[in-house]
């Protein structure tokens, strides 16, 4: 067998092929011509393989994703390396060297599912570990960050970067609108345009669970916990210059970048880290733990080793595979629990329904979402339904006849709250300029310059009031950082 260049496979010439069949498995006399009544007649409508193969073209596509639709992936493994029992029961985490299969999504966040890779954007980094105790997603990207704080606001924030209902383009002017009048978004927007915010492809960056969740222990004890996956590849990234060259050249960079890898043998691996807060310790921060907009500094939270990621299989189908991958934050297991991260909460709602609105009702059966234990639900009906419950007296709960039953043993520690129900202002006593103020000091000079020009970039035609709004954001981050944008768009004015 031979690889060609772009990745296909060759057979022998004695190969013997199998004999082609309509999808109901009878063997098909004739795939190359319709039949008809005589060289010039009219076509039959007994001729029922044409009726099935245009049919099915018909439904050969599936709403893409709102958010991520641009993506690739890969099948792996996670390795544990370090014991973290003392803070999870997770059974993926159980003992040192244990194994687990897990599947990788990786994405642009805006750009349709033609669109090029090699674009300025958040990169989608999400995570399914088929573990013995079911399916753990970790739905992350590869910023630690977000735009937003409350959930409320997502849908708001996903337009400014979708289309123009009018002009159907891409509107720098929305985004800075929103960005500017959203000043909670700054963190991440300081990410965007750095040099991380153009990866040269997935194998060079990092992922990070984002969102604060909880751990617990077989003591009954909560932490709280964030994860990151740190490239062992080493961070590369495109200048908005060479990102240009390159989607001119192919506008599937990434995806040919980590199929070629895993094909070639050469696997990507990613060291896997968490760091730890007690529960208690959430209430004495001088930040909130639980704002998608703020990282928790490493001095104070050290990243604690857990393991290694390796991505070693490619999917054998895009569509079945890739298209179908559903990824839920919803997903934990024992050990693993959520937290007060409003956006989280959100999203345990919106990412599940958007699966069974696009993929449909029994999504979770699916070869790549099913997970690799036995699922005894009594969500049994609905379309695609394809194997046939067992047990089929016991269709209710609870029954006398041997149905699944709960397991209260794997009941997290209950969350302790405090507070009454109403409309918290995500603003109040929240500092959104000093975590992205630390990060922009980080940058050397080439980085800066590099910064300043991507932001002054992606303002052209915007209208001066929203530019101003959002240079005073810079300014209060850092008053360098609002001069060098001030300079750079001077410079691009010219
Ligand atoms: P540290 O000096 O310990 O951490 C700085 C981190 O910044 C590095 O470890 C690296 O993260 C990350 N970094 C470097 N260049 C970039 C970039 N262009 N874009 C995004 N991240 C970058 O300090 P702190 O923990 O106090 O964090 C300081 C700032 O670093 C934060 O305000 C935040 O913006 C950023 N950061 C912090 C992270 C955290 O979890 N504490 C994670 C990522 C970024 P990494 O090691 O993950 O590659």
């Amino acid at each position: 067998m031979e690889i060609l260049p772009e990745g296909i496979r060759t057979v022998s010439d004695e190969t013997i092929a199998p004999t082609l069949t309509s999808t109901a498995g009878a063997p098909i006399p004739d795939n190359q011509n319709s039949k008809s009544a005589g060289p010039h007649g009219p076509l039959l409508l007994e001729n029922y393989q044409l009726l099935e193969k245009l049919a099915h073209q018909n439904r050969e596509r599936i709403p893409e994703r709102v958010v991520h639709a641009k993506g690739s992936g890969a099948y792996g493994t996670f390795t544990v390396t370090k014991d973290i029992t003392r803070y999870t029961r997770a059974s993926i985490f159980g003992e040192i060297g244990k194994q687990t299969e897990m599947l990788a999504r990786f994405s642009t966040v805006a750009g349709e599912r033609g669109a090029a890779d090699a674009e300025r954007d958040v990169r989608g980094f999400a995570l399914k570990f088929y573990t013995d105790e079911g399916n753990w997603d970790l739905v992350g990207n590869n910023t630690p960050v977000f735009f937003i704080r409350d959930p409320m606001k997502f849908p708001d924030f996903i337009r400014t970067q979708k289309r123009h209902p009018r002009t159907n383009m891409r509107s720098a002017t929305a985004m800075w609108d929103f960005w500017s009048l959203s000043p909670e978004s700054l963190h991440q927007v300081t990410i965007l345009f750095s040099d991380r915010g153009l990866p040269q492809g997935y194998r060079h960056m990092n992922g990070y669970g984002s969102h604060t969740y909880s751990f617990w222990n077989n003591d009954g004890e909560r932490f709280w916990v964030k994860f990151h996956f740190k490239t062992q590849q080493g961070h590369r990234h495109w200048t908005n210059e060479e990102a240009a060259e390159i989607v001119g050249q192919n506008r599937e960079s990434a995806q040919a970048d980590l199929y070629g890898s895993i094909e070639a043998g050469a696997f990507p691996r990613w060291t896997v880290y968490v760091q730890i807060m007690p529960e208690a310790d959430a209430e004495t921060q001088s930040f909130d733990p639980f704002d998608l907009t703020k990282v928790w500094p490493h001095a104070d939270f050290p990243l604690v080793e857990v393991g290694v990621m390796e991505l070693n299989r490619n999917p054998e189908h895009y569509f079945a595979e890739m298209e179908q991958a559903s990824f839920s934050p919803s997903n934990v297991v024992p050990g693993i629990g959520y937290s007060p991260d409003k956006v989280l909460q959100g999203r345990l709602f919106a990412y599940a329904d958007a699966h069974r609105y696009r993929v449909g009702t029994h999504y979770e059966a699916l070869p790549v979402n099913r997970p690799k234990v036995a699922v005894h639900s009594y969500h049994a009906d609905g379309p695609m339904r394809f194997d046939a419950p067992r047990g089929t007296d016991a269709y209710y709960e609870p029954n006398s006849f041997g149905g699944p039953v709960e397991a209260p043993s794997t009941q997290e520690p209950p969350l302790r709250l405090t507070g009454n129900a109403a409309y918290y202002n995500h603003r109040d006593g929240n500092d959104d300029y000093t975590q992205p103020g630390v990060l922009f000091r980080m940058f050397d000079e080439g980085q800066r310059s590099r910064f300043f020009r991507n932001i002054a970039a992606a303002m052209q035609g915007v209208p001066t009031q929203i530019v101003e709004r959002q240079l005073g954001h810079f300014a209060k981050a850092d008053p360098a950082w609002a001069e060098g944008v001030r300079a750079a768009l001077a410079e691009a004015a010219r």
